[in-house]
């Protein structure tokens, strides 16, 4: 790590004690603190991820962190001060309550900051990309995470600030979040290396469904178990948490999460009118091309009960249009596999 770069993680750090006191000890704060408050965060809460405010104040923060005499022009071109004709500088986040992200090593790169007014845009102003802070390599809380969700196994992925921050009032200490953006390549392969399962615990809303179904994607494609747990519809987990309590989440939207597949099938399902021939076939022949995909023969069973159920079809034809995919399958996968050999070889050989 750089000397730049330390720099950088020395201001983030100062930043955040800095608005944390201002949220918890002052009078600048107490608007923000009565905000948080309503919505529902504890002071416990507010401790264990370093929730700040940052005053409605040119700059307050720039001239804290010019006084301890860090580098304003750096502190900018890493988003945590803004830059304006030439060489003035001010607060970025000014107005908003900060949420600190922190790298794997537990230290502050980023903020998420939130407005406090409704109707605020952005609603959430996050740092910008730097080498420090990297949106699609980061996940919120990872760090803090990490430990529980080795020794559980499993993760919960959320897509805010906020639902990471309920949940672990709710009980639920390994909870992560994507910084504003879709969950990347990188991030699964991250997880993977820590957990075998992942539970999706998106937005009830139909931004959250399809990123679910992207997210779930993108986690079975580098081996993880992938679970899609039921938040209701136009609900995020922060607010049925605020609204129902911490056992409701933990039996009713965690404790009932679908597997991959079956949340596959419920999606394409509503895409196809059943009652329409030929929406029933390809339906058929896309829940078949799923289905042929899971390993275990107890669970393709249950699946594949559910289809008969569903169109009223015999069930040994689709055993054996399983079994002719699973042979196709098996046959790609070793062709695959071959090539890489090959492949592998022919590197060693230069
Ligand atoms: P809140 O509960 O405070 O309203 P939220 O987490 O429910 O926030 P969403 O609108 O569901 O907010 O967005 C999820 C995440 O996406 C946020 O936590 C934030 O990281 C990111 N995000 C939301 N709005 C923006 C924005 N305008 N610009 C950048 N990132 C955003
Ligand atoms: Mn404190
Ligand atoms: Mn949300
Ligand atoms: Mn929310």
């Amino acid at each position: 790590i750089s000397e730049s770069e330390q720099s950088a993680i020395d201001a983030y750090e100062w930043a955040g004690r800095l608005f944390h006191h201002v949220l918890r000890y002052t009078e600048d704060g107490q608007e923000a603190y009565q905000y948080l408050n309503d919505r529902g965060f504890t002071d416990d809460d507010i401790e264990e991820f370093q929730i700040g405010y940052s005053p409605l104040k040119d700059q307050f923060l720039t001239s804290f962190l010019e006084q301890k005499g860090f580098d304003l022009q750096s502190l900018a071109s890493i988003g945590l001060l803004s830059q304006r004709d030439g060489n003035i500088f001010n607060d970025r986040f000014k107005g908003r309550v900060i949420f600190p992200i922190r790298n794997h090593q537990g230290k502050i790169v980023g903020f998420g900051g939130r407005a406090v007014e409704e109707g605020v845009e952005p609603k959430y102003l996050n740092s910008p990309d730097s080498k420090l802070f990297q949106k699609g390599k980061l996940l919120y809380n990872f760090h803090a995470a990490r430990k529980v969700a080795q020794k559980e196994n499993e993760i919960i992925l959320f897509e805010g600030y906020a639902d990471v921050i309920k949940a672990h009032q709710a009980g639920v200490q390994h909870g992560v979040a994507t910084l504003g953006t879709s969950l990347t390549e990188s991030q699964a392969h991250l997880l993977k290396r820590y957990v075998s399962k992942v539970i999706i615990c998106y937005d009830g809303d139909q931004a959250g469904r399809e990123a679910s179904k992207r997210a779930a994607d993108m986690l079975q494609q580098v081996g993880l178990d992938v679970l899609i747990a039921n938040t209701p519809y136009q609900m995020d987990p922060d607010d049925f948490i605020q609204s129902y309590g911490a056992d409701k989440f933990q039996n009713q939207v965690l404790g009932t999460a679908e597997t991959y597949v079956t949340f596959m099938l419920n999606h394409l399902k509503k895409d196809y009118n059943l009652h329409v021939q030929s929406d029933q076939f390809e339906y058929i022949e896309k829940a078949l091309d799923l289905i042929a995909t899971v390993d275990h023969a107890v669970e393709r069973d249950v699946y594949l009960k559910q289809l008969v159920q569903d169109l009223g079809v015999q069930r040994d034809s689709l055993d054996e249009e399983i079994a002719e995919r699973r042979r196709i399958n098996e046959r790609r996968d070793e062709q695959a596999k071959r090539a890489r050999t090959e492949s592998q070889r022919t590197q060693t050989r230069q």
